[in-house]
C-alpha cells in the first residue's frame, strides 16, 4: 500500500523562495575592508538571484544542466550564485581557489564548465589559466580588482553588476526532479586527481534540515553566523542553504581571512556563531592573546575539517566561546557527526564527550570495519575504518560528461557504503573518536599508535603553537612517530622537557624518539595538516631531527 501523502520535490528553489519571503529581512553582511560592510537582505539576494538566472540564460546561453563555476570568496554575490544556478536547473561548480593551477585546469575540463563567475581579486589566479580552459565561454567578474589582466583573454568577459542591471527580479523557476544535480565540489586531491562529488537538490535540502536541528548547529533567525569555512569547500558546510531555511543572518569575511580582520569583524558585527577549521581558530587565538578583542558574542563555534585539539577547546572556553567539534567530508555534504553531549551532565562530565568527533544523526548510518573486513562492536575500544551511508552521503564520484560514475573499491564497499579512510572507535552511545586517517596510522612493532593523540598531547604544552606527528620508517619497529613542533613566539626548544611532558599522558612505548622544530606545519588547500609533505621532507633529509 502506498502512502496518501503529497510528493513535493525537495529542491534548492524551495529553500530560496522560503528564505527570500518568510525571512526576507534577514541579512548577508559582507566584509569589505572599508569602514562600512556591504549589507544585503535575503529578499534582495532572491531578487538578484532571479536577475542572475535571467542573465545566465538569456545573455550567456546557459541551458539544461550545464555547469557554471564560481571562483569566489564568501560573499553575497556567491550566495546569489548558490541559489540562481541550481534553481534554474544548471549545476553550480565551486572551484577551490587554493588548488594547484594544474588541478584547477583539470577540474574545469572534467566538469566541462561553460561559465565562471570570479571575484576581481582572484583574476591574477584565473587569467594565466584561461588559455588552458577551452570549455569556458564566458567570464563574469564581480567586486574590486584590476580587470586589465584579462586583456586579450579568449572568452567573453562581463561585469556582474552590468549583467544583472535592469533584468526582471522574478524568474519562473522550472520544476525540477529532486534527484537532479544541483552543485558539485571536487575533493582537495591530496592523493591523485581530485574527485567530483555531485550533490542533488534532495541531498542539499535534507542536509540543510539536519544542520538546523538543535542536535546539530541549531541556529535560528536570532543568530548571526560568521561563515569562515569557504563556500568553495563543501558548500561552506551547508550554511548558506541552512540559513535560508531558518533566517539566520550570515556574516561573510570575503578575502579578509587573516586573524586581525576576523577579530575586528567579530568585535564589531557580534556574530553569535561561527564555523571554521582549527587552523583559523589557532590563528585567532594567537591574535587575541596579543591584541585583546571582545569575542564574547560568539557563544558557539562549529569546528571541524580536522581534529580539534582539546587544548584549543579549553583556551576558547576561557574566552566564553564554546567550540563544538564536528566531523565530515566533501563526500558527506559534509555533516557526519557533531559533539553535543547528552543531556543532564555537569561541565566536567560533558568534557569527555566534547573532545570526541561527536554523534551520528538519524540520517547517517555508521559502521566500523576491521582489517579483515569484519564489523567491529561499538565499545569505545575496537578501532577500525569508518564506513557511512545516508541520503546526503556520496554513492559514487562524477565520471565526466558521458562517462560512467566512478566507484573505486577503496572508496565504496560492495554494498554501497562510503569508506571514509578515517580510523577510529565508536562508543556504545554512538560517539565517534577518530584516531587517524588510515594512511597516517603509525604501525610500530605490530601495534597502532594514533598520530592525533600524540599531536593533541604535545599541543597541550604551553610553549607549543602546533604539532604534527607522522610515521617514519624504523629498522627495529617498522615505523615510529616523528614529532614536528611549531613553538610559540619567544619559546625555545627543549626536547627533553617536551618528551617528559608528553610522558604524563601517553604510554611510554608510544613516545617519539625523533623530534624537530619547524617554522609552520605544511597545510593542504583547505588548511589541514599536509603530512605527505612532512614525510617527503623527512625522506629527503630536509628536517633537522634530534633523537632522544
Ligand atoms: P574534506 O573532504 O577535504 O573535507 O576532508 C575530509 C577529511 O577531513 C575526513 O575524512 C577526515 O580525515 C578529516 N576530518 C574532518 N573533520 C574532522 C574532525 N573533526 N576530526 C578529525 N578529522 C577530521
Amino acid at each position: 500500500m502506498l502512502s496518501t501523502m503529497q510528493d513535493v520535490p525537495l529542491t534548492v528553489t524551495r529553500i530560496l523562495s522560503h528564505g527570500m519571503t518568510i525571512h526576507g529581512k534577514s541579512q548577508v553582511t559582507t566584509w569589505t575592508g572599508e569602514p562600512e560592510p556591504q549589507r544585503r537582505s535575503f529578499a534582495e539576494i532572491g531578487a538578484r538571484a532571479a536577475q542572475l538566472a535571467h542573465a545566465l540564460r538569456d545573455e550567456l546561453g546557459v541551458t539544461g544542466d550545464q555547469r557554471v563555476a564560481t571562483l569566489m570568496w564568501n560573499n553575497a554575490e556567491h550566495v546569489e550564485a548558490y541559489f540562481a544556478i541550481p534553481s534554474m536547473g544548471a549545476v553550480l561548480h565551486t572551484l577551490n581557489l587554493r588548488l594547484a593551477p594544474e588541478q584547477l585546469v583539470w577540474v574545469v575540463a572534467h566538469a566541462d564548465d561553460q561559465v565562471v563567475i570570479v571575484n576581481g581579486s582572484l583574476l591574477p589566479l584565473l587569467a594565466p589559466l584561461l588559455p588552458h580552459l577551452p570549455s569556458l565561454r564566458h567570464v563574469v567578474v564581480t567586486g574590486p580588482g584590476d580587470r586589465s589582466v584579462l586583456d586579450g583573454a579568449a572568452p567573453r568577459v562581463h561585469e556582474y553588476e552590468e549583467l544583472l542591471a535592469g533584468r526582471p527580479t522574478a524568474y519562473d523557476w522550472p520544476d525540477l526532479d529532486e534527484r537532479q544535480a544541483a552543485a558539485m565540489c571536487y575533493t582537495s586531491g591530496t592523493t591523485g586527481d581530485p574527485k567530483g562529488v555531485v550533490y542533488s537538490h534532495r541531498s542539499i535540502y535534507l542536509h540543510s534540515m539536519q544542520v538546523n536541528m538543535t542536535e546539530s548547529m541549531g541556529l535560528t533567525d536570532k543568530d548571526t553566523s560568521l561563515v569562515v569555512v569557504p563556500q568553495f569547500h563543501v558548500n561552506a558546510w551547508g550554511l548558506p542553504h541552512a540559513t535560508f531555511m531558518t533566517g539566520v543572518n550570515m556574516l561573510m569575511p570575503d578575502r579578509f581571512l587573516q586573524p586581525a580582520p576576523l577579530a575586528e569583524m567579530i568585535e564589531s558585527e557580534r556574530p553569535t556563531h561561527a564555523a571554521a577549521v582549527p587552523t583559523i581558530w589557532q590563528g585567532l587565538l594567537a591574535e587575541v592573546t596579543a591584541h585583546p578583542r571582545d569575542l564574547s558574542s560568539m557563544a558557539r563555534v562549529t569546528i571541524g575539517g580536522a581534529a580539534c585539539p582539546p587544548s584549543l577547546m579549553e583556551a576558547y572556553d576561557k574566552l566564553g566561546v564554546r567550540l563544538c567539534h564536528a566531523w565530515g567530508m566533501t563526500e558527506t555534504s559534509p555533516l557526519g557527526t557533531m559533539a553535543n553531549p547528552p543531556a543532564g551532565l555537569t561541565a566536567e562530565e560533558e568534557w569527555p564527550y566534547r573532545v570526541t568527533q561527536g554523534r551520528f544523526p538519524a540520517g547517517v548510518e555508521a559502521r566500523l570495519v576491521g582489517p579483515g573486513g569484519e564489523h567491529l562492536p561499538w565499545d569505545g575500544e575496537s578501532a577500525g575504518e569508518l564506513e557511512v551511508r545516508g541520503s546526503w552521503i556520496a554513492g559514487a564520484y562524477y565520471g565526466g560528461a558521458g562517462g560512467e560514475d566512478l566507484r573505486p573499491e577503496d572508496k565504496f564497499s560492495e554494498d554501497g557504503w562510503l569508506k571514509t579512510g578515517d580510523v577510529g572507535v565508536i562508543s556504545d552511545e554512538g560517539f565517534l573518536t577518530l584516531t587517524d586517517r588510515a594512511k597516517d596510522v603509525i604501525k610500530s612493532g605490530g601495534e597502532w599508535i594514533s598520530s592525533v593523540e600524540l599531536e593533541n598531547a604535545i599541543m597541550a604544552h604551553p610553549d607549543v603553537a602546533e604539532a604534527a606527528v607522522v610515521a617514519v620508517p624504523d629498522d627495529k619497529w617498522g615505523e615510529r612517530p616523528l614529532a614536528t613542533v611549531v613553538l610559540k613566539e619567544g619559546a625555545t626548544a627543549d626536547y627533553a622537557a617536551l618528551k617528559a611532558f608528553l610522558a604524563r599522558s601517553v604510554a611510554k612505548w608510544q613516545l617519539p624518539e625523533r623530534w624537530t622544530i619547524i617554522p609552520a606545519v605544511p597545510k593542504t588547500s583547505v588548511g589541514k595538516f599536509d603530512k605527505k609533505v612532512i614525510r617527503r621532507q623527512y625522506a629527503d633529509g630536509e628536517l633537522d631531527v634530534t633523537r632522544l
